[in-house]
């Protein structure tokens, strides 16, 4: 039988004004799966005007109650973390493994932006005796979260988690393939004592939810990860708004590996870009760079190890029937272009694996830098390496993209790896694996788009700051 999820407005699940629910896809199977509530105009309205109320009351309560809540938003995420992965599950296809990951880092985001709320304030300033100066973090007020389909509810509490701690009040959109835990979550933020209307969710289309929602207005800010095609529009919206907007975009990220470097680790970090979540990923380090005295080792050993993946065990299938149909055109306009995949290149035509959306994983070695699969995000599990000479043409191969997300760097030579870390232009650079986790701020230079989540910088995205100047002379 197939469920049907409603919005969850001023804590109640509210069924969409339209009357309309859309469907989802189960990508293993190309099956239509469950049914989530079509939002439009009306209930975006409904759920800014829940948050709008809800919001000077949240804000005034002392950051430690605003704290506890969120460690239970947390345990929630935690006690329903198999009925959360159930759901994503059935509108993604993820594998065991990635679907834990992701619940586990959901609810890391609560437990960390709870704990970073009691600590971390506004500070006093000195201008000498007779004046008390202080800042103060203050809510905007509304904000709008809109997040894709790649990794639903893991980016829905990225935004969330900071955005509540700071004061502010959410209408979260999530995708209109994968609403389902989003919409889970509101209401399980509800039921663990978030009051009614701090978390709302509508879902529905970008054009009949996500553009009402960013007009809205009594939207003040709004959080944005997906294209970069509708973080341009949503962009021109937010300027002509004045509101300030985070936009958490694509990125073509590359991994550069030296001769020195030990080799092991870095052909399993090109392998698990592959793996990871299907290579849909808008960190995924899809370009890879090789000293050319090692590249056409590092590609077989790559090689090697990809076809060993098995669909539906390591990896998932490609989440969406248009994004299939993407990463197949690819394929296609790479072999109009004459490259010649050293492995894959193709989906999967017998087998349980022919029934869903599973592309076999693919490296493309020795890629022309111009070639549109070595400058495009393709968002699929495909690798391109290009060999380089030395230093320099690493770090200009590096840097030769409109995308400045991410970057690792694998070398033998701390120094080196540091030089290259200060020269890519890049939001994070790991050097030999060093990890990005919740702690340190993620965002894009570039076309990758502007603002920071995780980390302190991400409460400072969501607060504006205030300063108070007292002249204590009487
Ligand atoms: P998308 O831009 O198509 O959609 C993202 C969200 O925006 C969805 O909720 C969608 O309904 C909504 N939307 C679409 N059109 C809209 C409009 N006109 N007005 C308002 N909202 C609208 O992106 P996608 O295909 O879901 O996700 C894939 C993209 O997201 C990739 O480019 C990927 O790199 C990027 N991404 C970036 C990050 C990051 O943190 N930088 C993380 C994940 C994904």
């Amino acid at each position: 039988m197939t469920t049907r999820h409603d919005h969850w407005i001023g804590g109640k699940a509210v069924e969409p004004a339209n009357g309309v629910y859309l469907p989802t896809l189960d990508p293993t199977t190309r099956q239509p799966g469950d049914e989530a509530a079509a939002g439009s105009a009306p209930d975006v309205h409904r759920a800014v005007a829940a948050a709008a109320a809800a919001q000077p009351d949240w804000a005034r309560r002392p950051a430690a109650e605003r704290s506890e809540l969120l460690h239970h938003v947390a345990d929630a995420i935690e006690t329903h973390a198999e009925e959360l992965m159930d759901l994503e599950r059935a509108c993604t296809g993820k594998v065991p493994a990635q679907l834990r990951l992701e619940t586990d880092m959901s609810a890391s985001y609560f437990r960390y932006y709870a704990g970073v709320l009691r600590a971390h304030h506004g500070r006093t300033i000195d201008q000498g005796a007779g004046t008390l100066t202080y800042t103060r973090l203050e809510p905007y007020g509304v904000v709008a979260a809109i997040t894709p389909w790649n990794l639903p509810l893991n980016q829905a509490c990225r935004a969330l988690a900071p955005a509540l701690a700071v004061g502010n009040t959410v209408v979260a959109k999530p995708s209109e393939l994968t609403p389902a835990s989003t919409l889970r979550l509101a209401r399980l933020a509800t039921e663990a004592g978030l009051p009614d209307g701090v978390l709302n969710a509508v879902s529905g289309t970008g054009r009949d939810a996500g553009t009402p929602l960013a007009i809205h207005p009594a939207v003040r800010r709004v959080v944005f990860t997906g294209s970069v095609p509708v973080g341009r529009h949503l962009a021109t919206v937010a300027a002509d708004r004045l509101i300030p907007m985070t936009l958490e975009l694509g990125g073509k990220s590359p991994l550069v590996v030296f001769a020195d470097a030990d080799l092991d680790r870095a052909v399993a970090a090109a392998v698990s870009t592959v793996a990871a979540n299907t290579g849909q990923v808008c960190s995924a380090t899809t370009r890879l760079l090789v000293e050319a005295s090692v590249h056409d080792e590092v590609v077989s050993r790559v090689a090697e190890a990809v076809e060993r993946l098995r669909p539906g065990v390591d990896f998932g299938p490609i989440i969406t029937e248009a994004q299939f149909q993407k990463v197949l055109d690819h394929f296609a306009q790479a072999h109009a272009a004459g490259a010649v995949p050293v492995c894959g290149g193709a989906p999967y035509d017998s087998g349980p694996a022919a029934r869903g959306l599973y592309v076999r994983p693919t490296v493309y070695a020795g890629v022309s830098p111009g070639l549109r699969i070595a400058r495009e995000e393709i968002f699929g599990p495909v690798l391109v390496t290009m060999p380089f000479a030395d230093e320099a043409e690493a770090l200009a191969l590096a840097n030769d993209t409109e995308y400045g997300l991410v970057a690792a760097v694998w070398s033998g030579d701390a120094a080196r790896g540091l030089r290259l870390a200060e020269r890519i232009d890049a939001g994070q650079v790991a050097v030999n694996g060093g990890p990005l986790t919740i702690e340190t701020p993620f965002g894009g230079f570039k076309q990758s788009g502007y603002g920071r989540e995780k980390g302190l910088e991400a409460l400072h995205e969501y607060a504006q700051t205030k300063t108070v100047s007292v002249s204590l002379r009487s």
